[in-house]
């Protein structure tokens, strides 16, 4: 609406028409803090220089859904590739309050006095309900947290497990360019992140409790038999003759496992991860199974497995998603689900006119 008082009568009084939406900050200073995206190669150099500000900042485009971002992650993780692959990666797998926090800030702690640096990721997918990543949480790891050779990252928190998993993995090889010879992913021990983990991982750590009923409970089988390890936690106080007694049962159960491909018989150790007890003899394991499995080449080839499943994941997921954004099928999906619902037509009929509309057929 024109002011009245813009009326040449008026002589010396202007106003201006309102803003229907007042801006949160003003686009003067916004465009002042706004940062200067770095190249591609400007990335690079800072992460194979260690910069963590910089690492940060790639493993958010990573973690990004943003086409362009997507892009220009991609050419990073290609160029970090060749300096990747030199960390030893380890699965840190257990239920929530098995003591996955307390651990790994003990165990890395105790790497990082080695002289380590070491980078844990983690992957939950559950994070995605709560929006709010559980895993990874610096505030969980308070010593390691405090060290400038640790790089805490919590669970990439969007999209599908295979989506989280995948930004989990292309993290490790930034991370591996950036120069950390640990790399820990996290998850619970729970659903089925697990196989994920495992396969990103060298060596698949589960931490489980004694005196809590059924020793075996809680967990699932196939979780149990990917651990290279089953380390027993809380083996302190008056906690440690069942401590003793789990890890005799959990070998006992573990004999009943065929042997694995790698020739390892996996381990079972008692520690106190509150008291920082036993933490030597699991490094002393894991030092063993690399030593073993470099040896007998199993080592390479489980990396090339895993090189290649994630190939095909990753071929999966863009299907899927190129499959489930596609206008055609967004437009059609929920009529035909409804007619499969009322039993108009089956779901393989239905099935093959989604996809028959996908390929344009
Ligand atoms: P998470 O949910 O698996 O990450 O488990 P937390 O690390 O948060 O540990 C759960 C609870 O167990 C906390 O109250 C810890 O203080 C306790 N806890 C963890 N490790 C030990 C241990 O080695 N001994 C004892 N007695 N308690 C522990």
């Amino acid at each position: 609406m024109e002011h009245p008082e813009n009326n040449e009568q008026y002589k010396g009084l202007k106003v201006n028409k309102g803003v229907t939406n007042m801006p949160a900050i003003s686009p003067y200073l916004k465009k002042r803090l706004q940062r200067r995206q770095y190249t591609a190669p400007e990335f690079v150099e800072g992460i194979l220089n260690g910069n963590i500000t910089i690492l940060s900042q790639a493993v958010t485009l990573v973690e990004s859904s943003k086409q362009e971002h997507q892009q220009l992650a991609q050419e990073i993780i290609e160029k970090c590739l060749p300096h990747a692959g030199k960390a030893i990666r380890i699965g840190i797998t257990g239920v929530p309050g098995a003591g996955k926090s307390t651990s790994i800030d003990a165990f890395g702690m105790y790497l990082i006095e080695k002289g380590s640096k070491l980078a844990v990721l983690a992957i939950d997918p559950s994070s995605e309900r709560s929006k709010g990543s559980i895993l990874g949480d610096k505030t969980r790891m308070e010593e390691l947290s405090r060290e400038k050779n640790a790089f805490i990252r919590p669970s990439p928190s969007a999209g599908s497990l295979g989506g989280v998993a995948r930004k989990t993995r292309e993290t490790i090889v930034l991370c591996e360019a950036a120069g950390f010879d640990t790399v820990f992913v996290e998850t619970v021990g729970v659903g089925q992140s697990e196989t994920a983990v495992h396969s990103m991982v060298d060596f698949f750590l589960l931490i489980q409790l004694a005196g809590t009923g059924d020793e075996l409970q809680g967990i699932k089988r196939g979780i149990m038999e990917m651990a290279d390890g089953i380390i027993i936690n809380k083996a302190d106080g008056d906690n440690m003759d069942k401590a003793r007694l789990a890890a005799s049962q959990f070998r006992s159960a573990l004999h009943l496992f065929p042997p694995a491909d790698s020739g390892w018989t996996p381990k079972v150790l008692t520690y106190s991860g509150y008291y920082k007890t036993g933490i030597r003899e699991i490094w002393e394991m894991i030092d063993e199974y690399t030593a073993h499995t470099r040896q007998n080449g199993y080592f390479e080839h489980k990396r090339n497995e895993q090189s290649k499943y994630w190939m095909y994941e990753s071929i999966n997921e863009t299907l899927r998603n190129t499959f489930y954004n596609n206008p055609a099928v967004v437009a059609m999906l929920k009529t035909t689900e409804q007619q499969v619902l009322d039993n108009e037509i089956s779901s393989f009929v239905a099935a093959k006119r989604m996809m028959d509309c996908f390929l344009g057929a």
